[in-house]
């Protein structure tokens, strides 16, 4: 029997889950098994022949991609392209098709699995490698299924995310969330759309894990802690026992959530607005539920994920119509599509680019395919008819293009018979917040989006674990721009909120009320926690406080400055949290 084994990683979203890995992109799991009658046997072994030749397509446009664009050795694809016409493979899969009475997916499935165990059993490392391909085939064939008929993938057992790669929203979407305890992946930053996603279900995950390969094998037990960033591979009794959930944590946050269905204030009056993040429509309830003053930040692109086309302009009038019904009175805001970077959509015929967070994103993609943007802004008007609601654009680098995508926006309304919405600019690109003045008499609303402005300022990919020491927010440049933002929109008697991850985090509550902040824009269960935090800050004093800021000058003595602030001013209140805290 193989003996406990503990890895390390960077805790990413924290908490902690436990149960079978389930590798993505390498291995299967076994799922409810699905009967067909004999008259449907014609028509899988046809499914199986085509899903066989999109899959080899799709390695043979890799391998073309690869070969134009790289130096990649590309001579495991064509592994995998012999593996798909092994007539041992097709014969079995056949085979079980038309005696076992299984559906396609069912047998490729016990095919796969049973190719795996023999390859295993060998022992030696190129058939244990020969194992690790055949999962890979086998996955890739489901995963062409699954978009055939739309499904979404189920577990019958809770399950721990393996990713052998970057971890991506797709990761998250594709499967049954209430399945999915954990994730542990290779890659992935703090505010990666992935962790961001993770987070708002409520996923711990734990990035930078290597050697996965020699230590971990489909199926296995696993227990994660994602507040340290362990993951213990067939964890023994005393481990299991010991990350048991504290029952009394899910009390206080349950009670937290009740008592701040309201609205907040500071000890010393001031009312501070916490709004929700959101991405599906579903969440809107979450948002309710966890006493959301409005909606910061709708996330549309997530409703283009796993998609193979375009949604129509009433499918997405739906979507936009559900969420602003769900808001109500309360303010929501709309995020244009914030298409490129990490979140492409299938159908999106994106051109390969080596640097896609700096490349084709958001507004820039909104200049040139208006089609796509003019549909979106169609349905967000007819569905906004009777609210109040904003519209945000996401990545504006400068003032020209903020009034090209006003004039199409205009147009849209124009066309509509309707009054232009509040039109707002998320900063999140150094120029613009930087040049933020220019901007004011032209917006109707401003936030900040903290997560692209720190790795555009800091060189630092947000979804790289290996530069995870240089995204960081409690950075004394950072913060001054932070500070004069919210200083200009004040100033300006602009509203302005922080919808980027930093505005979660409890030990920025002070410093950013300090700063001036009124308005917030976290995952849905940040909520109730942050406003007991600003319930227990005196706006003059944390303002006091912040004063002192300008004198550091060092990120190790402002994260030091950091904690003994939050220490003072809310020790207790910290302590009492049902979450871990870290800065
Ligand atoms: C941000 O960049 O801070 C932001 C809110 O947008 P996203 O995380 O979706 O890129
Ligand atoms: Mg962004």
């Amino acid at each position: 029997m193989r003996r406990e084994n503990r890895l390390s990683g960077i805790p990413v979203v924290s908490g902690w889950g436990a149960g079978s890995a389930y590798f993505v992109g390498r291995a299967v799991q076994p799922t409810a098994t699905v009967s067909i009658s004999r008259q449907d046997i014609g028509d899988e072994i046809m499914r199986f022949n085509e899903i066989r030749e999109k899959a080899r397509k799709d390695y043979r446009q890799h391998i073309a991609e690869l070969s134009t664009t790289s130096s990649i050795d590309t001579s495991i694809l064509n592994i995998y392209e012999h593996i798909l016409d092994d007539p041992a493979f097709i014969g079995q899969v056949v085979e079980t098709i038309s005696t076992k009475l299984y559906d396609l997916e069912t047998s490729v499935r016990l095919v796969s699995n049973e190719f795996v165990k023999r390859f295993d059993s060998a022992g030696t490392a190129y058939f244990k490698e020969r194992s690790g391909d055949m999962v890979e085939v086998c996955e890739k064939l489901i995963s062409f299924l699954y978009e055939d008929d739309g499904r979404k993938k189920t577990f019958i057992e809770p399950v721990v995310l393996v990713v052998l790669r970057t971890f991506t929203p797709t990761d998250i979407l594709t499967y049954d969330k209430s399945k999915i305890q954990a994730v542990i992946t290779t890659s992935g930053g703090k505010t990666s759309h992935a962790a961001i996603l993770a987070r708002s279900y409520s996923i711990p995950v734990v990035s930078g894990i290597t050697n996965i390969n020699e230590n971990i094998r489909p199926g296995d037990p696993l227990l994660v802690d994602a507040e340290k960033g362990y993951v213990y591979v067939r964890p023994n009794a005393t481990i299991k026992a010991r990350y048991k959930r504290l029952p009394s944590d899910v009390t206080t946050f349950e009670a937290l959530k009740d008592k701040w269905r309201r609205p907040v204030y500071t000890k010393d009056g001031i009312q501070i607005d916490v709004l929700a993040n959101i991405s599906l429509a579903e969440d809107a309830d979450e948002a309710r539920e966890h006493g959301a003053d409005g909606i910061g930040l709708v996330r549309t692109e997530y409703l283009l994920s796993n998609r193979k086309e375009m949604p129509s302009e009433q499918v997405q009038y739906k979507y936009y119509k559900s969420i602003l019904d769900k808001a109500g009175k309360k303010w929501c805001v709309i995020r244009l599509f914030d298409i490129g970077g990490d979140k492409v959509p299938k159908f999106f015929n994106m051109p390969m680019e080596f640097n896609p967070f700096m490349g084709w994103r958001a507004i820039r993609i909104f200049l040139e395919r208006r089609d796509l943007f003019e549909t979106q802004l169609t349905a967000i008007m007819r569905a906004g008819e009777k609210h109040d609601y904003g519209l945000m654009v996401p990545m504006v680098t400068t003032l020209q293009e903020w009034q090209d995508a006003l004039s199409v926006i205009d147009n849209v309304a124009k066309k509509l018979g309707v009054k232009r919405p509040k039109c707002g600019v998320l900063f999140e690109v150094p120029l613009a917040i930087l040049e933020m003045e220019t901007f004011m008499k032209e917006i109707d609303f401003a936030s900040v989006g903290t997560n692209d402005l720190i790795q555009y300022l800091s060189a630092a990919d947000r979804n790289n674990a290996k530069v995870n020491y240089l995204y960081n927010p409690v950075e004394p440049a950072f913060l001054r721009i932070i500070r004069n933002a919210i200083q200009c929109a004040n100033d300006n008697g602009m509203q302005v909120s922080i919808c980027g991850e930093m505005a979660g985090n409890p030990m920025h509550a002070v410093l950013l009320i300090g700063l001036g902040l009124r308005r917030f824009s976290v995952i849905p269960r940040a909520i109730p926690i942050l406003k007991e935090l600003i319930a227990n800050i005196s706006y003059a004093e944390a303002a006091e406080s912040i004063s002192h800021l300008e004198a550091i000058d060092s990120t190790t003595s402002l994260s030091q400055w950091l904690k003994n602030l939050n220490k003072r001013l809310l020790g207790d209140v910290l302590a009492n949290l049902p979450i871990e805290v870290d800065v």
